[in-house]
């Protein structure tokens, strides 16, 4: 869920969404992550969506590594 308190974003007011979900991948049928997740940037909330297949490597979708991490 997410959580915005105000009309300005603050460390500890807002709860960004981070979801993985299991899906086929469109490249090579296997298994693949689908990853939903919100990024801050500017003082608003950004929605991306991105696929990883770990079977075959294909990858598509939002794939901005300033905010991609796994950690
Ligand atoms: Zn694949």
């Amino acid at each position: 869920m997410t959580i915005v308190y105000g009309g300005c974003i603050e460390p500890g007011g807002i709860e960004l969404e981070d979801d993985t979900v299991t899906v086929k991948c469109p490249a090579c049928q296997g298994s693949a992550v689908q990853r939903y997740w919100e990024c801050c940037e500017g003082g608003s909330i950004n929605q991306y969506s991105a696929l990883a297949c770990s079977d075959c490597g294909h990858a598509e979708g939002d794939l901005p590594d300033w905010c991609f991490d796994d950690s």
